[in-house]
């Protein structure tokens, strides 16, 4: 089956290859025709180009010859300087067959797979130049700030030779700048650039005219898997503090970490305990065993049985580590897990967990407190009921059957109930997150302190991630744990995940080294396929087998070995490890063993892709963590190669292949040659949480003496098995964070869409009598379902809501009427309703008018109409994005709790699609009410410290009027009362 399968896929894949071929040879004869041309002739095919698109020529049919015209342009640009990163460099590049046919991949939508090395930078020239050709939006989408400008600069050329346009959007592009840079026909940048700039115009622009982005057009992501797969996990999110803030962080904090103490020393109490008593039965050390009595086996059982429970409450206790070093050790206390694993001793297993205080569980990254624990909690101070939820329906019921209450007072219980429900909620939800902090969260692993700061590392990447930070109170948590300044509670006022950010565009491409492996999760969620293009020259790289040893110890003593004898030959070396802890400890073992090396870790990200691009220097070692400095080149000094090149070593197995491969990718570019090879121990958090429990009694068969490595063909099976069943862990991951975020996608687009209407329309009054209307109908629907059923037609109700909501009369029989129809009942409404809207308006307009002759001659530069218009888009904008961010802030609310529904054998994701909807349902008729109110509402004043007009200058008058106006909607507050 699994044959055939691949033999589709393979001939499709060479199908495509053959056909793309072709069209490489029609690019070349192009370009061939193209070198009799002179310079300006060749420049002016971009102007020629472009006027046969918008004649009808579709970019397939110019694809030939634009790519032609790039390569061309390379020809011509041979030798000359171009400036890159603050060096002049000759410009030595012509797009070689494969990388033409990577370019024609991109152009049709692919993922183009080629090795490090094989120049993806200038691929990507050629798709751009073409659909930039459209005039449409093109961006080229690369992994962080130095590689935008770097590209720009570099790659730019070939577009400022041809007379295109290109600029780099980083996080040092002031705001000022950056709708110029949109409107270049080629933008390099960053995707969290791009994402928050699409946020900050759909969720913070004021006026079309601060919106920055003309569109998506078309898009291609350098390094494509680190940024739709890696990145894809923490949407980008801008958010602002929140009023009232209610977070009880610093005060659980102290008692939390006591309770986490608690648990420490008892499990390191049990671990001692359970190593004294194996020593004394002399099961630690080496040699013979001695026979025991029947009540020292017991009590070697029950040793063994204490380390379980250690496993089961601090995962990471240093005696168990040691322990287990031992696969005899190990085994054995494995086989508890198989024991209580079976049906029959699964209440065995609840009471022997009942003796520690909180449960963890490290694969599937979740606690849970024992009762034990919640009974210290109490006496620690912390409320018993602090882990349990209040059934609010049930107390409400209790309310209204107190028979001696009136309305008022059972009101008035309810609503204390909820407060007091709330903060129970907020409490316990703080408290959750604290322990989470605490149990799972790991400095220098999770997260790094920088400057005072809590900044997550990716796990994938080891980078740090300044600016984001974790959702849902975690960091605050973080914070309140390290003792560093706990950041005040914030508000989501915008939130977009990188996956749905990127489906934006027309069309989508990217290129890497490594995609094959997530090939299916790319064309599931992107609707991408991956092409692997073949390399330039033949690849020289050699793979040496995994080296498995039993322990951390022995594994980095061996790697120590290896550095030593490969530096003794002057080759190169580049180490990848897994994290900043790894890293640093590495190098404290090449520093006592006197080994000159560079350390490129996560803390210092600015100088990574200068050390990255020296690595490839005779003698050089180089430490970094997986992936720092990818998109940067490692090129061999001069006489490496004769001596075997760049040698990698990996110190762990990395969860996903691909990051494994994407270290191996570093050595061995264009043909030169390399070598790598892969260093791990039972002790990485690969093997200790994700293989069976099978193995170990297999290292108990194949164990080596200490020092050396295991070396069984099922070992590596069995931690490939483990990485695939972690990448499709991680993939599902993504898929939830995604599903949950296409619910919310949807409503995004709606949102975004009325506001866009609102900010561009040049009629913005107009928009706000169709609100008016639109309430006015929405809400006859309610009053009037049918004529038939009791309490189904009620003409009262509606005309009371109408006089609550709007300064309206209506008398009891306007709707009253038996031969009224439903939409006879709605056109009264709205006539009446709309009647005395434009009496306010023109109310208004008197009122400016009159403020404008005292202010000045009377020729002030905007017209009243003009004014109003902007004054009632401001409030519609207003309305819109304040009711926007509170709803946010209910779907953050609601996705914390359908998590905790899953007892209740319910869905949560469908728990959530369905209340989500109710929310956005209930957000639309807010929205529209509160615009009804506030359009009621405003009034247009002088403002009130206006200074002497006439002294002032016409041009500084303007300026005065506008600051005034865009002051206007605070007014409001100040209006009724
Ligand atoms: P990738 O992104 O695929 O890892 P880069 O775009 O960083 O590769 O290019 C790697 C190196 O190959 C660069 O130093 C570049 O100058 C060189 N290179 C790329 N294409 C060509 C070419 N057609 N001719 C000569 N050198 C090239
Ligand atoms: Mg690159």
């Amino acid at each position: 089956m699994l044959g055939l399968l691949k033999k589709i896929f393979g001939t499709q894949q060479t199908r495509l290859i053959r056909k793309y071929q072709k069209i490489v040879s029609l690019v070349n004869a192009e370009e061939a025709k193209l070198q009799s041309l002179n310079e300006q002739e060749l420049k002016q095919k971009t102007e020629e180009l472009k006027a046969r698109y918008q004649a009808g020529e579709t970019l397939e049919q110019l694809l030939p010859e634009a790519y032609a015209v790039v390569k061309n342009a390379c020809r011509r640009m041979w030798g000359t300087d171009v400036h890159v990163s603050g060096y002049d460099q000759k410009w030595d590049m012509i797009p070689y067959d494969v990388q033409i046919l990577g370019a024609i991949a991109m152009h049709y939508g692919a993922i183009a797979e080629m090795m490090t090395g094989e120049g993806k930078t200038l691929t990507a020239s050629m798709p751009l130049y073409l659909n930039a050709l459209t005039g449409k939006p093109v961006h080229l989408v690369t992994v962080n700030d130095y590689l935008a400008e770097r590209d720009c600069q570099w790659i730019g050329a070939i577009y400022r030779f041809l007379g295109l346009s290109v600029e780099p959007l980083t996080n040092k592009t002031p705001h000022q700048l950056r709708r110029q840079v949109y409107a270049a026909d080629i933008v390099y940048g960053t995707s969290s650039e791009f994402g928050f700039d699409y946020l900050r115009d759909n969720s913070m622009a004021q006026s079309a005219q601060e919106q920055l982005q003309r569109g998506h057009y078309f898009a291609i992501v350098d390094e494509v898997d680190s940024i739709l797969i890696d990145e894809a996990r923490t949407p980008l999110i801008i958010s602002g503090p929140t009023g009232g803030s209610k977070q009880m962080y610093d005060m659980l904090q102290n008692p939390v970490a006591q309770l986490v103490r608690f648990q420490r020393d008892l499990c390191n109490k049990l671990a001692t305990d359970a190593r004294k008593t194996l020593e004394q039965l002399g099961r630690i050390s080496e040699g013979e065993l001695v026979k025991l009595s029947k009540e020292q086996e017991a009590e070697e059982k029950d040793a063994y049985r204490k380390l379980w429970l250690v496993s089961k409450g601090t995962p990471h206790n240093k005696v168990l580590k040691r322990i287990k070093e031992n696969p005899d050790l190990r085994s054995q206390v494995d086989k508890w897990d198989t024991y209580f694993y079976a049906e029959p001793n699964k209440e065995e297993r609840t009471k022997t967990l009942s003796e520690l205080y909180i449960i963890v569980d490290e694969r599937a990254s979740e606690y849970e407190l024992t009762d034990k624990g919640i009974h210290l909690w109490g006496e620690m101070g912390g409320a018993t009921d602090d882990f349990v939820m209040m059934d609010l329906g049930y107390e409400y019921a209790q309310i209204d059957a107190q028979e001696d209450l009136d309305e008022q007072a059972k009101m008035q219980k309810k609503v204390a109930l909820r407060e007091a429900d709330s903060h129970r909620k907020e409490r316990a939800h703080n408290l959750r997150q604290l322990l989470r902090a605490h149990l799972l969260m790991e400095r220098d692993v999770d997260y790094i302190i920088a400057e005072g700061k809590i900044v997550i590392i990716d796990e994938n990447t080891g980078r740090p991630q300044p600016g984001r930070r974790f959702s849902d109170g975690l960091h605050q948590a973080i914070e309140a744990k390290e003792g560093v300044a706990i950041q005040g509670e914030t508000q989501t006022y915008a939130t977009i995940t990188l996956q749905n950010y990127f489906r934006m565009y027309n069309k989508l491409a990217g290129m890497t080294g490594t995609a094959m492996t997530e090939a299916n999760e790319f064309k599931e969620i992107y609707k991408i396929e991956v092409l692997a293009i073949p390399t330039n020259r033949k690849g020289q790289r050699k793979d040496a087998d995994d080296e498995i040893y039993m322990s951390e110890r022995e594994k980095y003593n061996a790697i120590l070995k290896e550095i030593q004898t490969i530096h003794g030959l002057g080759r190169p070396i580049l180490i990848g490890t897994e994290s900043v802890e790894t890293s640093e400890k590495l190098s404290r073992i090449l520093r006592q063993n006197k080994l000159e090396h560079t350390v490129l870790n996560a803390k210092q990200h600015d100088k990574e892709a200068e050390i990255i691009a020296a690595a490839g220097r005779r003698g050089a070692i180089v430490v970094a963590t997986n992936m720092a400095g990818r998109g940067t080149d490692i090129k061999l000094e001069e006489g490496v190669a004769l001596i075997g090149g760049l040698h990698v070593i990996g110190t762990t197995r990395h969860q996903s292949r691909r990051i494994d491969r994407q270290l191996r990718g570093r050595c061995a570019r264009q043909g030169d040659p390399g070598t790598s090879k892969f260093y791990v121990s039972f002790e990485d958090s690969l093997l200790r949480l994700f293989t069976s429990p099978r193995i170990t009694a297999l290292l108990q068969r194949f164990r080596p003496p200490e020092g050396e490595p295991i070396s069984a063909k099922v070992l590596n099976k069995a931690i490939e098995t483990a990485q695939k069943r972690v990448e499709q862990r991680n993939y599902q991951m993504r898929k939830h964070t995604l599903e949950y975020d296409d619910v919310m996608n949807k409503q995004r687009t709606e949102v975004y869409a009325f506001r866009n209407e609102v900010l561009r329309s040049e009629d913005p009054i107009g928009i706000a009598r169709e609100v008016l209307e639109g309430l006015c109908i929405q809400m006859g629907q309610k009053f009037f379902v049918s004529k038939s059923t009791e309490g189904g037609w009620n003409p009262e109700g509606f005309r009371q809501w109408l006089i609550t909501n709007f300064p309206v009369t209506f008398e009891s029989k306007d709707f009253d009427d038996d031969y009224l129809q439903l939409t006879d009942i709605e056109d009264r409404a709205i006539e009446k309703v709309l009647e005395i809207f434009n009496h306010k308006i023109s109310h208004e307009e008197v009122l400016i008018r009159s403020v404008q002759a005292q202010m000045g001659d009377g020729s002030t530069p905007m017209s009243a109409e003009e004014i109003l218009r902007e004054v009632v888009r401001s409030v519609l904008l207003r309305h819109i994005d304040q009711l926007w961010q509170e709803h946010l802030l209910h779907i953050d609310h609601l996705r914390a709790e359908v998590n905790l529904r899953v007892v209740g054998q319910k869905d949560p994701l469908l728990e959530f699609k369905h209340e989500a909807f109710l929310l956005f349902d209930s957000l639309n008729l807010r929205m529209k009410t509160e615009i009804a109110h506030a359009l009621f509402k405003f009034q247009m004043v002088a403002p009130k410290d206006a200074p002497a007009p006439k002294t002032r200058k016409k041009e500084s008058k303007e300026l005065e009027f506008r600051t005034n106006l865009s002051l206007m909607p605070e007014l409001e507050a100040r209006q009724e009362s």
